[in-house]
């Protein structure tokens, strides 16, 4: 979302410290919220669908942009900036700021820190990724110039980013397993599969209360009731449905019978 150049080389971890505000009185207020390019997560796109009282459906038909990764083939969406000059955000009020503040996106959060993952082998030779962060520091922004005082743990409680975070964690970790140089692309039906499980989460709820999803698969009961009844339940089975058919884990398991009829 933010200028490559802005970035600052130091790799920072939770306790790293910075100051910084944002708010009305800055010189530089919503000068960071137009001409951006901010990836959208699942999670981003629930809360904002339920702000606005609309469907994911319309949701993405009317804010976003879809363009497919060059590495991993997916399907990311992103937020449609609008025509007018300048290419503001669709949720920008000027001179006011942010029109869905309690719900923006997760990049809008982390702004001003950036963050990156590693991938490391542990000591028994395993894979693991590990996070780290970086300043980005825009010639335009001015709250680097502002006292209050934070460490990148702090800042994350207070944007609500460790929320964020931990409701993303499976989709992420998705990516970052999918996300290496020549991984064959998505066929088109898996294109469409991994869109509607990770975005379109009405159509996923469709697709899993009005069809056979609970007679073929074997989820126990709790879960199927938490799933009609909660949407990050149903955005979190999304997840486990996406690891299954993009055969990265068995993280469903199909029923016997349903394995015996295909056989027939
Ligand atoms: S440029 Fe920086 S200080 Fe100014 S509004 Fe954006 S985040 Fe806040
Ligand atoms: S969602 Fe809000 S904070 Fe994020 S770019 Fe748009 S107006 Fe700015």
């Amino acid at each position: 979302m933010f200028n490559m150049k802005a970035v600052q080389p130091t790799q920072l971890n939770l306790e790293s410290g910075f100051k910084f505000k944002c708010h009305p009185g800055v010189s530089c207020f919503t000068r960071c919220c137009s001409n951006i390019d901010i990836m959208l997560t699942p999670y981003d796109v629930l809360r904002l669908k339920r702000r606005l009282g609309i469907s994911s459906e319309e949701f993405i038909e009317k804010y976003t942009i879809i363009r497919a990764d060059k590495n991993s083939s997916h399907p990311y969406a992103y937020l449609k900036m609008t025509d007018a000059e300048g290419k503001l955000c669709p949720f920008l009020k000027v001179p006011d700021g942010c029109t869905i503040y309690a719900d923006r996106p997760v990049s809008c959060r982390y702004y001003p820190i950036g963050q990156g993952t590693l991938k490391k082998r542990d000591d028994a030779g395993k894979i693991i990724h590990e996070e780290f962060y970086f300043f980005v520091k825009e010639p335009h922004c001015k709250g680097y110039d502002e006292p209050d005082e934070w460490t990148i743990a702090t800042w994350k409680d207070d944007q609500e980013i460790t929320l964020y975070d931990s409701m993303n964690r499976d989709w992420k970790e998705i990516l970052m397993r999918r996300n290496l140089p020549n991984q064959p692309a998505l066929d088109e039906k898996k294109r469409l599969q991994f869109f509607m499980a990770s975005y379109d989460l009405d159509k996923f709820r469709r697709f899993v209360l009005d069809s056979r999803f609970f007679d073929i698969f074997d989820v126990p009961e709790e879960q199927q009731k938490a799933v009609a009844e909660s949407e990050e339940a149903m955005m979190k089975l999304g997840f486990k449905y996406l690891k299954f058919i993009l055969g990265l884990e068995q993280t469903l398991a199909v029923k016997e019978q349903h394995l015996k009829k295909k056989k027939e």
